[in-house]
């Protein structure tokens, strides 16, 4: 079993070292682990900043390459256990930013790069505390049209190999638009899941959504139709921001993926995929 999505204590919302998530790997028989901590770089926003010993450091070069050697001597040390160690990073995209992410990007050996959208107009609608100040100003269509244009720039930006939690605007758009938040524009998800087989972009099976609100990202409808759009490539990720939530409902996504068409997941490394069939 592989998780592709985890956050450790480099992220301000998560808590467990790369030591005790790799611990707790071994402990659950996880073959493999890919790391992606938060990387926001929005310069309108003020959430951009990695976590060391509890403070918070700005992503330069620097403390780039003290995760990355983190990451490193952890794979080291976990290689003779039979546990594989990625280096991954979860990077907020937003339109405009690109030379920005670019440059981060470059800094280091990455295996993987998640992009995600958690901000529309630089508010975060991932965040219980934030999304209010959106949701306010903004009805429905207009949530859709912001999240799908958003994301669709984010794939034409060829600077990412997944795309995290593609339905996560449901998490709390549920509560502020009802049921109605179901309602894809599928044109514009169709638009988006062609730009990602032309552009090589997996989608993510993302089982944080399960916790919330007993349902993956993507849902099943999103689940048909990105199958229907000829989408092969997946990644499959926990989201996990506890080392107790390590690989949680993975076996499950494993299982939604295959009852959609889905025979393989991808891994990474050093940013060049393989296949194995799930
Ligand atoms: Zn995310
Ligand atoms: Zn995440």
């Amino acid at each position: 079993m592989i998780d592709y999505h985890v956050h450790t204590d480099h992220s301000v919302d998560a808590s467990g070292t790369i030591a005790e998530y790799c611990a707790r790997a071994l402990e659950i028989g996880l073959n493999e682990i890919c790391f992606t901590n938060h990387c926001e770089l929005d310069p309108e926003r003020n959430d951009s900043f990695i976590m060391f010993d509890g403070g918070r450091e700005p992503f330069s070069k620097e403390n780039l390459l003290r995760l990355q050697e983190e990451i490193f001597n952890a794979r080291e040390r976990f290689k003779e256990h039979g546990l594989s160690v990625k280096f991954g990073i979860e990077v907020g995209y937003d339109p405009g930013i690109e030379t920005t992410i670019k440059d981060v990007l470059d800094c280091v050996d990455l295996d993987f790069v998640i992009g995600a959208v958690h901000c529309l107009r630089h508010i975060c609608i991932d965040s219980s505390k934030e999304c209010g100040q959106y949701f306010d100003r903004h009805g429905m269509d207009e949530y859709f049209e912001d999240y799908y244009t958003t994301a669709a720039a984010l794939i034409k930006s060829r600077l990412f190999d997944s795309l995290a939690h593609f339905d996560v605007y449901k998490k709390y758009g549920r509560d502020r638009y009802g049921p109605a938040i179901n309602n894809f524009p599928r044109d514009a998800a169709t638009r988006v899941f062609q730009l990602m087989v032309e552009n090589d972009v997996a989608l993510e099976i993302n089982t944080a959504g399960m916790r919330f609100m007993n349902e993956f990202y993507p849902g099943p409808l999103l689940m048909e139709l990105a199958h229907d759009c000829g989408l092969k490539r997946i990644t499959i990720g926990s989201d996990s921001h506890r080392p107790t939530d390590l690989a949680k409902d993975l076996a499950l996504a494993f299982d939604y993926a295959r009852s959609y068409g889905f025979a393989e997941t991808s891994t990474f490394d050093r940013r060049r995929s393989s296949s194995i069939s799930i």
